[in-house]
């Protein structure tokens, strides 16, 4: 346990210097040399460029409003036409002037499916900048969207061709972990369905959920959907996140053993689901509604946080066996996670291809959780195998009797007799002087001889069952075409427990013989069949032992003599 919790906090600890490491540098180089003026309502270019308001010195915070206007500086721009990559959002129109040497505005605007169009892999936008002639003097960037929108803050030139490069090698990376997603939500999906198992379910829809998130955050979605707007996008990704991260809750509880977490904790972690999900209708409210639709719903993935955490935490407190591979799989979607809703409330600033990482994240997460679900369906199959034996194992020593290993009355009782059976008692003759002569282990030793005889002759199929009913009596079920064959076989029987009892207690110097009775089931069923046999028996004993009796067709008795003593 103490090795999965090292590796949790390796995790946390390279993903966190991952993500700083890199940034904290760049993070200064991101308004460098540009100019920004926000507004509440849209400027016209000359509205903007007359405007007093321009900030030179912009920091992040500044950027956050619906409208704004950002003069680049153009240095770093290669020569002809370009792009400049930025970051995409809930944008309804980006607008692009270009002052060209001779003092001449070139203005393009991209707005709904135009806009769309100039998507990046992840959460970029490459915005194409036709230049005529030589070199532009001056480019300004305008930007409206929803205070929603992520500033634009984030801005690099490049060529057409490298744009391209890098959206087809990025645009792989995120087919990659979508089709992961996929494939383990559809095989959940089934598993789930095939194996009635929840938790599988659950990780299934939520795999789903992921794969749609990240086909819409990773703008892939476009490639087939180009029609949807910006916006479309946005909404869609807000969507399908909030309802993953309602599911952990439900995942949690349903993927950890049942006596983990208390019937108060259960219903809280669906209380956060709820919250949760209202993430997914932030943006189309905040149409309706005055507030930061991107800050509230990322505020809203807290308790789903505050959910694993104290979900794992409590897991690992109350040792579940479970918790190793949870810990494994949700470390890293979890420390970005975290990150991700403190810049997303905008605390502070990060490049966005650190979203990249939490795609990875998610995939990976799905797999390692696919497996973890995969390992603990087998160790409760396991369990469940061995209750089951232990069960059956029990079951059995309740039926058998211990010194003979035959079974023992109860079970006799609980036989359900056919009509062709024929029951046989079987009772050893003088048996106490044995006991008394020889000691009591002697007589044991005659018993078990007893319980060998009949056991193999079950074995044998020459009879059904055998029991010991109690002290030195026993009774054997038998089948056969005529009680007179049954008798043929039980006098064999008779014959074998003598043999056996002579060599177990060879010490005992006279013959140890038994006296049957038997008796069909037939019609008068078997309790009557009992008193049948009981009588045979009584009779065997009382025309002198070591014989078997029973009732024959013509109503008389019909006595089976061993042939030796015959002989003798
Ligand atoms: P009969 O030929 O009339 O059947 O005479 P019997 O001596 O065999 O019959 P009885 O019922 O008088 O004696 C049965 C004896 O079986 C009495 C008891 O000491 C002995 N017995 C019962 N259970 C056990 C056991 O588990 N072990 C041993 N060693 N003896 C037992
Ligand atoms: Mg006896
Ligand atoms: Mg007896």
């Amino acid at each position: 346990m103490r090795r999965v919790h090292a590796t949790f906090l390796a995790i946390i600890v390279a993903l966190l210097a991952l993500v700083y490491a890199p940034t904290s540098a760049k993070a200064d180089s991101l308004f460098r040399n540009s100019c920004l003026l926000s507004t509440d309502l849209p400027l016209t270019f000359s509205q903007a460029f007359s405007s007093k308001q321009w900030n030179c010195r912009p920091q992040y915070h500044q950027a956050i409003t619906g409208h704004s206007w950002q003069k680049l500086d153009i240095d770093g721009a290669p020569d002809g036409n370009f792009v400049i990559e930025t970051v995409s959002g809930p944008l309804e129109r980006v607008r692009v002037v270009g002052r060209d040497h001779h003092g001449i505005l070139h203005q393009q605007v991209f707005a709904g499916a135009a806009l769309s169009r100039l998507w990046m892999p992840g959460n970029g936008l490459a915005v194409p900048v036709a230049v005529r002639g030589d070199k532009l003097s001056a480019l300004y960037l305008a930007f409206d969207g929803t205070p929603s929108s992520p500033p634009a803050t984030e801005l690099a030139f490049k060529t057409a061709d490298q744009a391209h490069q890098e959206k087809v090698s990025h645009s792989v990376l995120y087919a990659l972990a979508m089709a992961v997603l996929g494939t383990i939500a559809i095989f959940s999906a089934f598993m789930g369905i095939a194996s009635d198992n929840r938790t599988v379910a659950l990780h299934g829809a939520f795999s789903a959920l992921v794969a749609v998130y990240t086909a819409s955050s990773s703008s892939l979605v476009f490639l087939a959907f180009p029609s949807l707007t910006l916006w479309d996008r946005a909404a869609l990704s807000y969507a399908s996140l909030s309802l993953a991260v309602a599911m952990l809750g439900p995942i949690m509880s349903s993927f950890f053993e049942r006596r983990i977490f208390c019937r108060i904790e259960k219903r809280a972690m669906l209380a956060t689901a709820a919250l949760a999900a209202l993430g997914s209708i932030c943006l189309p409210l905040s149409l309706l509604v005055d507030f930061n639709a991107r800050v509230t719903y990322h505020l809203l993935f807290l308790p789903g946080i505050f959910v694993l955490i104290y979900g794992i935490a409590v897991a690992t407190m109350r040792r579940s066996r479970n918790v190793g591979g949870f810990i494994l799989a949700w470390a890293a979607p979890l420390t970005l996670g975290i990150e991700r809703v403190l810049r997303g409330a905008g605390l502070y600033y990060l490049p966005s291809w650190i979203d990249s990482l939490f795609f990875i994240a998610l995939a990976a997460q799905a797999l390692i959780m696919a497996g973890a679900i995969a390992l603990q369906a087998e160790a409760v199959r396991r369990e469940r195998d061995l209750a089951h034996d232990r069960a059956r194992e029990m079951e059995d020593e309740a039926l058998t009797d211990a010194l003979t290993g035959l079974y023992n009355r109860r079970d006799f009782d609980a036989r359900k007799w056919r009509r062709s059976d024929i029951l046989a008692i079987v009772d050893l003759d003088r048996f106490k002087p044995i006991n008394d002569g020889w000691g009591h282990d002697t007589g044991d030793e005659v018993l078990r001889a007893v319980g060998r005889v009949l056991g193999e002759c079950v074995a044998d199929n020459q009879a059904l069952r055998a029991w010991r009913l109690g002290g030195e009596e026993f009774a054997v079920a038998l089948t056969g075409p005529s009680i007179d064959s049954a008798a043929i076989i039980l006098n064999t029987v008779r014959q074998k427990i003598t043999a056996a009892a002579r060599s177990a207690v060879p010490q005992v110097d006279r013959r140890i013989t038994a006296s049957a009775g038997l008796a069909m089931v037939g019609q008068q069923g078997m309790r009557q069949a009992f008193r049948a046999a009981d009588a045979a028996l009584y009779r065997a004993k009382a025309a002198g032992r070591d014989r078997l009796c029973y009732e024959s067709g013509d109503m008389s008795f019909a006595t089976i003599f061993p042939k030796k003593r015959r002989a003798a």
